[in-house]
């Protein structure tokens, strides 16, 4: 199990919800209900219970790869999941289509490699859209600069890419060539989970590729067999072991994740902008229009970069969007629960009427 990351953190946790007869377990892949995970007793099937399906609140309550589990065994057919343990960090994204619900596309990852492509999709305002995503999961990320065999500038790059991502390391790497790798390293460390995020053609597949087929980064680029073509499947929702002993999630559901973070965690992704804040004349200023704000005047004076700020404006208005559709679901769920109590009430009043009489 230590292989999969217990540790006495998730000892403590499988302890107080653990029962008689179930044993802790992790989930390495998913497919429609069935689960597949990893117990002391070697790798199980499994389900949810009905009675875990009829307490679940909501998707988000449903368990999801890298998620901890206390499952019961069964001889004749899947395990029974009957509780998840707590989380450390999920990574939720929106639900398909108009639904504001939040889907878990992953669970307790430790660290997230953001990967971006130094080509043409090198963009500052994507990078801090995916540090948004990365804090409000809880995981720690990491800033992957693939494809640094592309440019010459690095330690430029570098340099503008760490006063975007204050606080959070930044890596120059080639999947392809090898170079820079050895720096994710202190990240890959036995029992530790990762995941990738990042746009499709940024490298993320040649990244996993590398990790999978290569204990230590030898810097000799290798052939594309020996990179380990054909190896990797995009379609299985999994966590596999890396030679390394780390443990690496890539889902569909990865690939897919939007933004789905608060304003807490745009705060902690744009931290200089809240420095700033905290000088603008009014305590509330939304950095728009209103008189003697600081934020707007650094933007002004260039010590703020002006892109910055229209990229930090820009996610704030989308994040509260996205609340204000989730605060008129409750409301909407609200009244719904009040429309049934007060059908109930009448039911009551209609049963209870002889009394009245
Ligand atoms: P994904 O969509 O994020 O999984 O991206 P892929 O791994 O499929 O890579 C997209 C393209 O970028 C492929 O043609 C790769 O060969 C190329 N690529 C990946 N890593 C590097 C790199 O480090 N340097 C260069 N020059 N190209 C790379
Ligand atoms: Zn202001």
């Amino acid at each position: 199990m230590k292989d999969y990351g217990w540790d006495e953190d998730i000892a403590a946790r499988f302890e107080a919800c653990a029962g008689p007869g179930l044993v802790p377990g992790r989930v390495v892949r998913q497919a429609r209900d069935l689960s597949t995970l990893v117990t002391p007793l070697g790798e199980l099937a499994a389900e949810v219970s009905g009675r875990f399906r009829h307490e679940a609140a909501g998707p988000a309550d449903f368990p999801v790869v890298g998620d901890w589990v206390a499952a019961e065994p069964h001889a004749d057919g899947p395990a029974l999941i009957q509780a998840l343990l707590p989380r450390r960090s999920a990574f939720a994204r929106k639900a398909a289509g108009e639904e504001v619900e939040a889907q878990v596309a992953a669970a307790n990852v430790d660290t997230v490699f953001l990967v971006t492509g130094l080509d043409g999709d090198y963009n500052l305002r994507r990078i801090e859209r995916y540090l948004a995503t990365a804090w409000s999961s809880g995981a720690a990320p990491v800033v992957v600069l693939n494809k640094a065999d592309l440019r010459e500038d690095l330690d430029e790059v570098v340099a503008e890419v760490e006063r975007v991502a204050p606080g959070v390391p930044v890596v120059a790497a080639s999947a392809v060539a090898g170079g820079g790798l050895e720096a994710l390293l202190p990240y890959l460390a036995p029992g530790k989970t990762v995941a990738l995020l990042g746009s499709s053609g940024v490298g993320k597949s040649t990244l996993i590729n590398r990790l999978l087929g290569e204990e230590r980064f030898a810097t000799a680029p290798v052939s594309d067999a020996a990179a380990g073509r054909g190896r990797h499947t995009t379609t299985a929702r999994e966590l596999v072991r890396l030679p390394g002993g780390a443990l690496l999630i890539d889902t569909p559901g990865m690939r897919e994740l939007q933004l789905w973070a608060g304003e807490e965690d745009l705060d902690r992704a744009f931290e200089d902008v809240e420095r700033l804040a905290a000088r603008c004349r009014f305590p509330d200023c939304g950095h728009e229009a209103e008189p003697g704000c600081a934020v707007r005047a650094a933007a002004e004076d260039g010590s703020l970069d002006a892109r910055r700020l229209e990229s930090y404006l820009k996610l704030r208005r989308e994040v509260r969007f996205m609340e204000l559709k989730k605060d008129a679901k409750a409301r909407r769920q609200q009244e719904k629960a009040k429309g049934r109590d007060f059908a109930a009430r009448i039911k009551e009043i209609k049963r209870n009427k002889p009394r009245y009489r």
